[in-house]
C-alpha cells in the first residue's frame, strides 16, 4: 500500500508499504483494519519529524476511515465510518485492568510509539478503540475528534470552580480547542497569542484574546495586568517560553496544565510553582465520548479551522504548510 514512512532521518511517500491487514490479522490479534478517508497533522507529528520519542514507522494519530476488515466483537463495525482511540494497552498488567489502558508501561501508540500511523492507505486498531462517527459529523470535522478529546481531558482533570478565570498560552491547533472548552466550563477564558488574526477566530466565541509578542521574542505576555490572575492556566503554546509566561499568569494556589511537550529539555524554572503553591498537571489524551458528542451537537465548531489538504505525495509540502505561522489544521486524503 501507499504509505508515507518515517526512517529518523526524514519522511518520504512509499507504494511498496506491508499492508497492515498482512501480519495483525495473521495472529488473530482481534484488529481491525481500516481504510483511512481523511488524517490531520497536529504539532505531535511535527515533533516526531524533528526526532521526538525517537519514533520510526508510519506518522500520523488523527484520522477518520472506514473499517474494511474486523474479527470478533468488531464484526459489526465492518462498513463504518470511524475514528479511533490511539493508545493500545497490554489489556493484561495492573494498569490496563485499572482503566488506565493509556499509561501501560507496554503501550504501543498509534503512529508515535510502536505502532504504524494513519499517514497510509490503511491503518491497524483494536476494534475496541474504534468509534463510529455520527452522520452529522463530516470526515473534515471528524478528523478533529483526537485533538479534541485531548482538550476535553482538562475538564476530566481539573474542575471549575464557580467564577474562576482560565487562560490559555497559544493559539495554534489544539490552543484553539482548548479554548472552546474551557469557555463551556469555565465561561470567563483568555487566550495569549501572538497571531492576530487565529486570536480574531476565538473573538466569535466570546474569549478574551491578548496579542504578545512575536516568535522569537521572549515573552507572550506583557505588563498589561493579567499577571497571577486566572485560577486555572493552559500552556498549549508549543514553545519553550510558553511554561514561563503560563506560570506568570497563574494565581497563587492556582493550577497550571501543561499540554506542550517542548519545554521538557528546557530546564523550566519551577521556582514560582513552589513558591505560590501552583498545583501542575500534565495531560495528554482524552476518551472520544465527549468530542464526538460535541461536534455532532455543534457545542465546539471546527470548520474554520481546516486548512488546507493534500494527497500522500504531498506530505512534504503539507508538512511544510503547517509549520507556517498562520496554518491551522492541515490534511492528507490517502
Ligand atoms: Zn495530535
Ligand atoms: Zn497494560
Amino acid at each position: 500500500m501507499r504509505a508515507v514512512y518515517f526512517d529518523g532521518a526524514g519522511a518520504r511517500m512509499r507504494d511498496d508499504y506491508p499492508d497492515p491487514g498482512a501480519d495483525r490479522n495473521a495472529g488473530g490479534g482481534g484488529e481491525s483494519t481500516v481504510s483511512v478517508t481523511l488524517a490531520g497533522i497536529c504539532g505531535t507529528d511535527l515533533e516526531i519529524l524533528d526526532g521526538y520519542m525517537s519514533y520510526r514507522g508510519v506518522p500520523g494519530h488523527e484520522f477518520v476511515g472506514v473499517v474494511e476488515e474486523s474479527g470478533g466483537r468488531g464484526a459489526t463495525l465492518v462498513g463504518k465510518r470511524v475514528a479511533g482511540e490511539i493508545n493500545v494497552g497490554c489489556g493484561r498488567c495492573g494498569r490496563c485492568q485499572g482503566g488506565m489502558e493509556r499509561h501501560c508501561p507496554a503501550r504501543t501508540v498509534l503512529g508515535i510509539q510502536g505502532r504504524d500511523g494513519a499517514f497510509a492507505e490503511r491503518l491497524s486498531l483494536p476494534a475496541r478503540n474504534l468509534h463510529p462517527i455520527p452522520d452529522s459529523v463530516s470526515d473534515e470535522q471528524a478528523v478533529f475528534i483526537e485533538p479534541l478529546a485531548a482538550a476535553f481531558e482538562i475538564s476530566e482533570q481539573v474542575q471549575a470552580a464557580a467564577g474562576s478565570r482560565a487562560a490559555v498560552v497559544g493559539d495554534g491547533r489544539l490552543a484553539q480547542l482548548i479554548c472552546q472548552v474551557l469557555k463551556m466550563s469555565h465561561g470567563d477564558v483568555t487566550c495569549f497569542g501572538r497571531h492576530a488574526e487565529k486570536l480574531k477566530m476565538l473573538e466569535r466565541f466570546g474569549i478574551s484574546t491578548r496579542l504578545g509578542a512575536e516568535p522569537g521574542e521572549e515573552s507572550k505576555v506583557h505588563g498589561n495586568g493579567d499577571t497571577q490572575s486566572f485560577d486555572i492556566v493552559v500552556d498549549a503554546s508549543g514553545s519553550v517560553s510558553g511554561f514561563a509566561d503560563a506560570m506568570s499568569l497563574t494565581k497563587p494556589r492556582g493550577t497550571l496544565v501543561l499540554k506542550s511537550t517542548t519545554a521538557s529539555g528546557s530546564g523550566a524554572d519551577l521556582t514560582p510553582a513552589v513558591v505560590h503553591e501552583v498545583t501542575l498537571v500534565g495531560s495528554r489524551c482524552g476518551v472520544f465520548g465527549p468530542a464526538i458528542e460535541a461536534l455532532a451537537t455543534g457545542t465546539v465548531q471546527v470548520d474554520h479551522m481546516a486548512d488546507s489538504t493534500f494527497p500522500l505525495e504531498g506530505f512534504g509540502a503539507a508538512v511544510g504548510r503547517s509549520r507556517e505561522g498562520d496554518a491551522l489544521k492541515v490534511m492528507l486524503r490517502p
